[in-house]
C-alpha cells in the first residue's frame, strides 16, 4: 500500500502541474499584452511627442492646402478686377483679393509658427530615439523569452499528461477511480492531504489518534472524515546526531 500511496502523491503532483500549466497557457494573450503594455507605458512620453509631431504636421498640410486655394482666389479676383465693367464689380474684386491676401498672410505666419513646433518635436524625438530603441530591443527580448517559456510550458504539459496516463494505468483500478472521483469533486483538484500534527492539513480537522496511527502505518487508504481527501503521512526527517555537527 505504501507504494500505491506514493504513486497517488505523484499523480496528484502531476495533476496539479497539469492544472497550473493549462491555466498559464490559457493566459497567453493576457501575458503577452501585459509585456506590450509595459513597453507602451514606458514609451508613453515618446508617443506623446510623436502625436504632437503628427498633429502639427497634418495641421501644416491643411494650412498649405488652404493657402493654395486662397492663392487661386487671389488670381481669380485679380482677373475679375481687370475685367470689371463697373464700380460694383471693381469693388467686389478688390474686396475679395484683399480678404484673400489678408488670410494668406495670417496662414503664412501660422505655418511659420507651426514649423517651430514641428522642428522642436523632431529634435525631441531624435533626442529620445535611442532610449526608445533600447526599450524596443528590451521588448523584443521579453517577447522572445516569453515565447520560449510558452514553448517550455507546452512541453512540460505534454510530459505531465503522459505521466498522468502512466501513473493512472499502473494504479489499481479502484484506487484510480477513487482518486479521480475525489479530485473532480474538490475545486482545486487536490484529492490528497497530508496528515500532520494529528490534523488534516487541507481542512484543518483534528484526526482521531486511531486514524492518525492508521495513516502513519499506511497499510490502507484512509479518508479524512471531514473533507473526504485521501490522507498521507510524511515522516519527519530525523535530526542528525549532535556529534556529527560538533565533530567538524
Ligand atoms: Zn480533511
Amino acid at each position: 500500500m505504501k507504494a500505491e500511496l506514493e504513486q497517488l502523491i505523484n499523480l496528484q503532483k502531476t495533476d496539479l502541474d497539469i492544472k497550473r500549466l493549462e491555466s498559464e497557457l490559457n493566459k497567453i494573450p493576457e501575458r503577452r499584452a501585459s509585456i506590450e503594455q509595459e513597453f507602451e507605458e514606458r514609451a508613453a512620453s515618446f508617443r506623446l511627442l510623436e502625436t504632437r509631431h503628427d498633429e502639427a504636421t497634418s495641421l501644416r498640410a491643411a494650412r498649405e492646402a488652404e493657402l493654395a486655394l486662397l492663392r487661386e482666389q487671389v488670381v481669380r479676383a485679380d482677373r475679375n478686377l481687370m475685367k470689371s465693367q463697373n464700380e460694383t464689380e471693381y469693388t467686389a474684386a478688390i474686396r475679395e483679393a484683399d480678404a484673400a491676401r489678408k488670410h494668406i498672410a495670417t496662414l503664412e505666419t501660422q505655418i511659420i509658427e507651426g514649423m517651430e513646433t514641428i522642428e522642436k518635436a523632431e529634435a525631441e524625438l531624435a533626442e529620445h530615439a535611442p532610449e526608445v530603441e533600447r526599450l524596443r530591443v528590451e521588448l523584443d527580448a521579453n517577447i522572445k523569452a516569453f515565447e520560449k517559456e510558452v514553448e517550455s510550458q507546452t512541453k512540460q504539459l505534454a510530459h505531465a499528461r503522459k505521466l498522468h496516463e502512466q501513473l493512472t494505468v499502473t494504479l489499481p483500478k479502484q484506487t484510480a477511480t477513487l482518486y479521480t472521483r475525489i479530485a473532480s469533486r474538490i475545486r482545486n483538484g487536490q484529492a490528497l492531504a497530508e496528515a500532520r500534527n494529528n490534523s488534516c492539513t487541507a481542512c484543518l480537522m483534528r484526526l482521531r489518534p486511531q486514524t492518525m496511527s492508521e495513516v502513519r502505518r499506511g497499510d490502507d487508504l484512509i479518508i479524512c472524515e471531514n473533507c473526504g481527501r485521501i490522507l498521507y503521512y510524511v515522516p519527519v526527517e530525523e535530526a542528525p546526531p549532535p556529534s556529527s555537527a560538533s565533530a567538524k
